[in-house]
């Protein structure tokens, strides 16, 4: 081979490749994609297919098996391979009859957007990257903190979800308290305060921020609630011997029943002894979009910091999550307190640089899609959606009042329902515990619907989350009767 030969096959591969990349960005292009998206949305949400894929993990690890390709293929063909083996097999959070865990079946206007977000792809790190992203993110984040109440100085970020938003606070609030640690490290051993039924996330930022798991105090809790009655003897023991306190978690949407925490009197204690309050809203805080349910949230403008996921019940893809905290301080301090020019000039940038404020540097720009939705339904759209995912969990709870085979431990606050198979009752609670694993397993693998399961209160339960706002009371009835049905036969 030449070298002009060589030089001839390179240009033709380029030119190939840019051949290939001008063919993938035009409309057609695009429609293949759009078109694959809004067959699978029809036929999810017709309810006529399976919720989810009857194959096991190795059935499908051995399907996806093989090396990397090493030359492409037309991207009809890569569009057939995704139509025929990926969305068959994938969870369809749209189907009626999904009602599992906390992950949203995403607003269409959401769905749409996230191709806008990669296309422009904004980095949040700082505010050249991101014109209007960046001041996009500080309007919603705005919006976000006024509805919490959390008055003038508030701001915040958005987060890939409840874990980091919380994990940012409680890195924010051990600065707070010990203001060297981010160069010496945490010194004196503090401790970490939250309710029995907080997520894993408060344990796993006690882990990350050196504090020790074992320094993670929980408070037991009372109806799924933390007991502030226990909380005030805890803090007053601690304080007592002289134990530092980085914070205390209370959880608005608790992960098992969708319980919110007394914020009014956790707000109380707290305020009494100066102690930072962050409220893990991560599922329940946009309660605060609805009329009819904010008042759950009562006392959460006194929160110094609030984890609040979109991506949960504002419908938003994964990801979307959201730190806000009432002194915009307190966040800068979180990264990087003892940089000057944090404080120093170049306070414009201060303001619009949100990587300053963010675990993250690359970032991408989520907001969008949140800013989006907001212009496609409102505040009061989204409210209406909220409202009716929690209307259908009621509804479900009132069907299991009328059934004696069914029996439900709670009465749901949000959109999450534990409820648990007794049949005729007589069985005892290792055979009930045993029988409810087994339904819950054999009733997703049916196809017929999908429903996660917990242990509450020492029990094996089944457990519903309405995130879809086409389930309706019938359908919550007919899982019930299917359930009811396995467990016959
Ligand atoms: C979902 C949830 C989390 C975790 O949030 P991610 O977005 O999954 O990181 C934390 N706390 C509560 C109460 C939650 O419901």
């Amino acid at each position: 081979m030449t070298s002009i030969d060589r030089v001839g096959s390179e240009m033709n591969a380029h030119e190939e490749m840019l051949h290939d990349l001008a063919a993938d960005m035009t409309r057609e292009a695009g429609v293949l994609f759009v078109e694959a998206t809004a067959a699978y949305l029809a036929r999810a949400l017709s309810g006529d297919d399976a919720v989810s894929t009857r194959l096991d993990a190795h059935d499908i690890a051995d399907r996806f098996d093989g090396p990397m390709p090493e030359t492409g293929r037309p991207l009809t063909d890569v569009l057939a391979h995704i139509v025929s083996d990926v969305i068959p097999e994938s969870n369809w959070l749209h189907h009626p009859m999904a009602m599992g865990h906390q992950v949203a079946p995403p607003l269409p206007v959401a769905i749409w957007s996230e191709a806008l977000v990669a296309a422009l792809n904004q980095s949040l790190a700082v505010w050249e990257m991101s014109p209007v992203a960046s001041i996009l993110e500080t309007r919603v984040i705005q919006w976000m903190c006024d509805l919490a109440g959390l008055g003038p100085r508030a701001g915040g970020t958005f987060t890939s979800g409840g874990t980091e938003a919380t994990l940012t606070a409680l890195l924010a609030a051990r600065n707070a308290l010990f203001p060297e640690a981010w160069e010496r490290g945490v010194e004196r051993r503090p401790v970490i305060v939250c309710g029995a039924d907080a997520h894993y996330a408060v344990a796993r930022a006690a882990g990350v921020l050196g504090v020790g798991t074992s320094n993670l105090i929980t408070v037991p809790s009372r109806d799924h609630r933390m007991d502030p009655a226990a909380l005030r003897d805890i803090v007053d023991g601690l304080r007592a011997r002289d134990i530092p306190i980085i914070a205390v978690v209370a959880t608005a949407g608790s992960t098992p029943t969708g319980s919110f925490d007394d914020l009014e009197a956790i707000a109380d204690i707290c305020d009494a002894l100066g102690l930072w309050m962050h409220v893990d809203g991560a599922h329940g805080a946009s309660a605060l979009l609805s009329a009819a349910h904010r008042g759950r949230l009562r006392g959460i403008e006194r929160a110094r910091s609030i984890a609040w996921d979109p991506h949960k019940m504002m419908l938003m893809p994964l990801s979307a999550g959201m730190l806000l905290v009432r002194d915009t301080a307190d966040l800068d301090a979180a990264f990087a307190q003892r940089a000057p020019y944090l404080f120093g000039d170049g306070a414009e940038q201060r303001v619009r640089d949100h990587g300053r404020r963010s675990f993250m540097c690359s970032r991408r720009a989520d907001v969008l899609k949140v800013w989006i939705a907001l212009q496609r339904h409102g505040r009061a759209g989204l409210a209406a959606i909220h409202d009716d995912l929690c209307a259908t969990a009621h509804a479900l709870w009132w069907a299991i009042r009328e059934r004696s085979d069914f029996e439900a431990l709670h009465e749901p606050e949000s959109n999450i329902l534990c409820f648990r198979y007794i049949g005729s009752g007589g069985a005892d609670e290792a055979a009930l515990d045993a029988l409810n694993a087994e339904l819950r397993e054999r009733y997703n693998r049916s196809g017929y619907g999908w429903i996660t399961t917990t242990v509450l209160d020492g029990r094996r339960v089944l457990r519903v989350t309405v995130m879809n706002p086409r389930t309706n009371g019938s359908h919550v009835r007919a899982m019930l009767q299917r359930v009811a049905a396995l467990a016959a036969g």
